[in-house]
């Protein structure tokens, strides 16, 4: 398909990207979209059935529930050797 911007002579092929939106303070970075890409501008086209299945994504990356207060890490890595730190259910000390 010829490319829809004025006056540039490129044709669309079907490429993947990696596609960025905005989730309120967030910027969430999606790879491997699939989408038209003009071989000379770089201009992008998503089909409607794409740009639908991006927004469901938007909206179902849950934000971060909660960070973990400094003095917990630091205390963790004091007592690495009997606490892991991949399971937070166990006790610090
Ligand atoms: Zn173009």
């Amino acid at each position: 398909m010829r490319c829809s911007i004025e006056g540039c002579p490129g044709e669309y092929e079907q490429r993947e990207v990696v596609h960025t939106v905005r989730q309120g303070n967030r910027i969430i970075v999606i790879d491997h979209v699939p989408a038209e890409v003009c071989t000379i501008c770089g201009d992008v086209l998503f089909t409607p059935d794409t740009v639908r299945k991006i927004e469901i994504l938007r909206r179902t990356i849950e934000p971060p529930m909660r960070t973990v207060p400094l003095k917990v890490v630091i205390m963790r890595r004091v007592y690495k050797n009997h606490v892991s730190f991949s399971n937070p259910q166990l006790p610090i000390a």
